[in-house]
Order: C-alpha cells, then sequence, then structure tokens
C-alpha cells in the first residue's frame, strides 16, 4: 500500500528505508536540510522525493539548488545567482545597494514565503547585513528582469512542487518508525557520555 512520510530528524536513526522497513547499507537521505529529510532504499527513491517535495509545498519553500534546468522558475534563479546581480533595499528612509543573493555553501538555499511574500536570503556585503528580501524588491526599470520576476511570483504561486504535493497529500500517512532503544547506547568519548548507534 502506498504511504506518505513525513520528513524528520534523521540523526541516530536506524539505517532502513522508510517505506518498506529494509534494513540496508545502500539506503539514502533525500534532505531538506542536513540530517532532515526521509531515509530511502533505492526502490523507494521516487517516494522520499515526492514526499520531501510536499512537505516543502506545504512550508512554502523552494530550494533553489534542486530546480531543474528547463524548469520555469530557471530563468529567475540564473538572475539573481549571477556574481554581478544586485539589488536595493529601502529601509527607514534609507536607500541601499548593492544586496547579493546569499548562498549557503552546504546547497540550501531557500526561497520561502513570508507575510504573503515570497522571498529570498539576501546579504549586502559592505555591512554584513543579512535579511530575507521580497521578490517586490528585486523589480527595477530593466523591463527583462522586471518580467522574469514576475513570471517568477507566478510560479510560486502555483507552486513548483504541487505534483508532488497531490500525488502525496491523498496517501495514509506511515507513523515513524520507533526508534529501538537496543540500537542506542552510551559511551564515553573524549571523557565525555555520547549517545550512538551501536554495530549490530
Ligand atoms: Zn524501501
Amino acid at each position: 500500500m502506498a504511504v506518505r512520510v513525513i520528513p524528520k530528524n534523521l540523526c541516530m536513526r536506524k539505517m532502513v528505508c522508510e517505506y518498506c522497513d529494509m534494513k540496508l547499507e545502500t539506503v539514502k537521505d533525500i534532505v531538506i536540510l542536513r540530517l532532515f529529510g526521509i531515509r530511502t532504499c533505492d526502490e523507494h527513491v521516487k517516494c522520499g522525493i515526492r514526499d520531501v517535495e510536499a512537505y516543502l509545498h506545504e512550508n512554502n519553500y523552494v530550494n533553489i539548488n534542486t530546480v531543474s534546468l528547463d524548469h520555469k522558475l530557471s530563468p529567475f534563479i540564473d538572475m539573481i545567482a549571477k556574481p554581478d546581480f544586485t539589488f536595493s533595499e529601502s529601509f527607514n528612509g534609507i536607500h541601499e545597494k548593492g544586496w547579493k543573493l546569499l548562498v549557503d555553501p552546504t546547497e540550501f538555499t531557500y526561497i520561502i514565503k513570508r507575510n504573503m511574500q515570497w522571498c529570498i536570503p539576501a546579504y549586502l556585503p559592505s555591512k554584513g547585513d543579512q535579511m530575507y528580501m521580497s521578490l517586490i524588491n528585486l523589480i527595477n526599470g530593466d523591463p527583462t528582469s522586471n518580467t522574469i520576476v514576475d513570471n517568477a511570483i507566478k510560479t510560486l504561486e502555483k507552486g513548483i512542487y504541487i505534483d508532488s504535493y497531490n500525488a502525496s497529500c491523498g496517501l495514509a500517512e506511515k507513523p515513524p518508525l520507533s526508534d529501538d532503544p537496543k540500537l542506542i547506547e552510551t559511551i564515553m568519548h573524549n571523557g565525555v557520555p555520547v549517545r550512538c548507534v551501536r554495530n549490530m
């Protein structure tokens, strides 16, 4: 029976597929952040991607590193990721130029929705300031880039993971695997007690 798995913290969990409970050395993690996601066998990778994308859809997150090159959002990502692309922000009457996309080095750079507006992580190199900035800020005098931003907002509103969401939300939710306490043990490491997975 097809089930849905909700992403979770993968730290200290058994190396088993969360769909079929198979214990395999080859299981892989479909992650949203480091050690947060779904663990699957080869056979259930597609289910893992579907359920991770459904979770991102529900929480209004879009990972710019995993958008395919032929996706409608791709021209927007290409534009904001260019090293020389900057935008400006007015805050308390002060107009500041030179804001850039803040890229996460671990490939978890997310466009998010905040206060009903889609935003990108941004930073101002001259001051080191960081903030989530609305896509509206990227609309400037240039008609070509304005069209790209407009199209991106429409695409994000439709939901880039909508197909995965629709496929996932009709499925019964699989109860999380219970951590087997026999698999977890406390050992001393450098004089400090640490919890670890027992080698079986
Ligand atoms: Zn499996």
